[in-house]
């Protein structure tokens, strides 16, 4: 049966091994956490073993990632080293991906070939490293697909996410076209552009799926469809600005999270 995942989510009170242990008790096979330097992964990875939870991706930072495409600032060289360690940290691990964005906010720079020059950095010594980079789709694809054009190698793939593409990139459908990437999924829901038009981040809302109005019976459709035999991951939270799920308490919001899981298993799988 395919494997139904979670991000580690911390909205509700419980740290992260508190919610592994919910996570675990409630059902889910695997779960992804966000990576920052510092945090100590190896002990994540020693509870998340302890219980038989797969960690299947660690999560990059990506506060500075625009600085990746920019020539003249050494921010980039800086922030291609710190990304160099999430990348050891899930080798040393055996967390097999690393998902990374390409840009943030809606005022990015241009693309550049410093920018493919920084990112094969990471390239690189993901290859070194035994761990595979998934890129997201977020607001601009351009980036996203100029990288996955660029290095067209086993170790570089794409982490559809299934809210952005609904919210960023509305008309745009990254199946099938991007089937044979495809390394991992993140799943949430929303309700689309919003009200102004204009692709925005608050949009994005990350909640669970089937209480927005995304098409799941579709994307699932075409996830089966392209071949994908890979989990079904969750990316969902209680977002500061609307708190959809104030008053649930960790577990209550992890079992509501796994029932639309297992939904999309059988829309998926039938099963
Ligand atoms: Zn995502």
């Amino acid at each position: 049966m395919r494997k139904l995942g979670m991000n580690i989510c911390t909205a509700f009170g419980t740290n992260e091994i508190e919610t592994m242990q919910l996570m675990k008790e409630t059902g889910f096979d695997t779960c992804f956490t966000s990576w920052e330097l510092g945090k100590n992964i190896k002990n994540i990875k020693r509870f998340a073993d302890s219980i038989e939870l797969e960690i299947e991706t660690l999560h990059a930072p990506f506060s500075k990632i625009n600085s990746m495409w920019i020539a003249d600032s050494n921010e980039g060289d800086y922030y291609t080293e710190e990304l160099k360690k999430c990348i050891w940290d899930a080798g040393e691990n055996g967390i097999p991906y690393v998902v990374l964005h390409t840009t943030i906010g809606s005022v990015v720079p241009m693309t550049s070939h410093m920018g493919l020059t920084r990112f094969g950095k990471l390239v690189v010594e993901a290859e070194k490293c035994g761990v595979k980079l998934a890129f997201e789709n977020l607001e601009f694809p351009r980036f996203m697909m100029l990288i996955l054009n660029y290095f067209k190698n086993e170790s570089v793939g794409f982490c559809y996410d299934i809210g952005h593409e609904y919210c960023y990139t509305p008309g745009l459908t990254f199946l099938p076209q991007l089937g044979d990437r495809l390394f991992c999924t993140h799943i949430h829901d929303n309700f689309g552009l919003g009200k102004e038009k204009n692709v925005d981040y608050r949009d994005d809302l990350h909640r669970i799926p089937f209480d927005c109005d995304l098409d799941f019976e579709k994307v699932c459709k075409k996830l089966k469809e392209c071949g994908y035999t890979g989990s079904l991951m969750l990316e969902v939270g209680n977002r500061s600005d609307y708190n959809y799920y104030d008053g649930l308490t960790a577990k209550e919001f992890i079992m509501k999270a796994y029932d639309s899981a297992v939904k999309l298993r059988k829309l998926t799988d039938g099963e």
